[in-house]
């Protein structure tokens, strides 16, 4: 199998599973235990803080360990506008968004906040000064994701902050640590998601700067700061830090790896039409449309054909309509059809992107002319 489709899911990493393992099968203790086995498991649960907190620049006390990207961004747009809700009403968000990001601002919208979602350009990128004439005295959160997961635009976060003076800024940094310099300077609320980045699924966080009021979505037993009750996901925990470790630490070497693969790749699949951006975009993604085929017939037959691939994200993958970020950047209905999603990783080879381009043209071939 050619596994192309790393945007939806990474392989753990060998290093990160044995990091795991002894709070798999041998450690039971609960985090808040106050015996040994408890005091053990509380000390790897702040040891992998001071790990995440130290690849995305921040304090430990800011980190708060979650089920992974959706639930963290659940947590930053809910738990802020709930927080701030004495102050204002109105969230601005962009049309590129993870659909976790945008059905709760939904979601949002339904409980009487305002929220206003930013168009983005052709390339799928947000414009600051739309997100700042979107600003308004009641404006209290602005959502904008530092990598799409589509099409890998990186956002001008830095200008977007500037844009949103006044109001808090999160950002979904989901596709981007391991893949791109990510840094908690700019911005309030940081979502980030171990399994993107060779480690475990359902497991993640949000970064927190200090001083930011947010309410919390689980109350019970007062982990994570009163944050994120629930006890702990030690073992995720741990993976999720060793992941992000190496994932922080080999990143100019990993993703001048994933760009020459990338660019292998398109110039592999010759005659594609690349969606996205030509700079400042994620080492990671290409997303291309060929004419005369199917994306989900495309996915199917290169399944069959031992290369996966999706036709997008795979959050959407069961929904028929066509991409939302393809249609905010423009990209006609019947074209965005016949798009597929392709996402290398630090693990791919190129022997492995030279097979998947001889089979997308071998496939093709067989679709366009009708044979199954
Ligand atoms: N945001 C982005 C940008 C993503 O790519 C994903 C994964 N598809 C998510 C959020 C959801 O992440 P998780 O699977 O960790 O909930």
């Amino acid at each position: 199998m050619i596994y192309l489709d790393h945007a939806a899911s990474t392989p753990v990493l060998p290093e990160v599973a044995a990091a795991m393992r002894p709070w798999l099968l041998d450690e039971c203790g609960n985090p808040s235990s106050l015996h040994a086995a408890g005091r053990r498991a509380r000390k790897a649960v702040e040891d992998a803080r001071e790990t995440v907190a130290g690849c995305l620049e921040g304090d430990p006390r800011e980190i708060i360990f979650t089920s992974g990207a959706t639930e963290s961004n659940a947590l930053a747009l809910e738990g802020a506008a709930e927080a701030l809700r004495s102050k204002g009403d109105h969230v601005i968000t962009a049309a590129a968004e993870h659909a976790s990001v945008l059905e709760t601002c939904e979601r949002l919208g339904r409980r009487g906040f305002r929220v206003t979602v930013a168009d983005v350009d052709g390339e799928g990128r947000v414009n600051p000064d739309a997100i700042a004439r979107a600003m308004t005295p009641r404006t209290i959160l602005v959502s904008v994701q530092w990598v799409n997961n589509e099409v890998g635009t990186v956002q001008p976060i830095r200008e977007i902050r500037r844009a949103s003076k006044g109001a808090l800024l999160h950002t979904d940094a989901a596709q981007a640590l391991g893949k791109v310099p990510v840094s908690v300077a700019e911005v309030d609320l940081l979502t980030f998601s171990a399994h993107k980045a060779h480690g475990p699924k359902g497991s993640g966080g949000l970064w927190v700067r200090r001083g930011t009021p947010l309410a919390p979505l689980l109350s019970g037993g007062g982990q994570e700061f009163e944050r994120r009750a629930g006890t702990e996901n030690v073992a995720g925990i741990v993976g999720t830090a060793e992941a992000l470790r190496r994932a922080c630490g080999d990143l100019a070497v990993s993703s001048a790896w994933m760009e020459s693969l990338r660019e292998r790749l398109r110039l592999a699949l010759k005659g594609a039409m690349v969606h996205g951006p030509a700079r400042d975009r994620a080492p990671h993604l290409l997303n291309v449309a060929f004419g005369g085929a199917d994306g989900e017939a495309m996915v199917l037959a290169l399944d069959a054909a031992g290369v996966c691939v999706s036709t997008g994200s795979a959050c959407a993958s069961l929904s028929a309509l066509p991409s939302h970020v393809l249609k905010a950047m423009g990209v006609p209905p019947e074209v965005s059809k016949a798009s597929l999603r392709f996402s290398v990783s630090s693990l791919t080879t190129e022997a492995e992107v030279d097979e998947a381009g001889r089979i997308v043209a071998r496939v093709l071939d067989r679709l366009r002319a009708g044979v199954r």
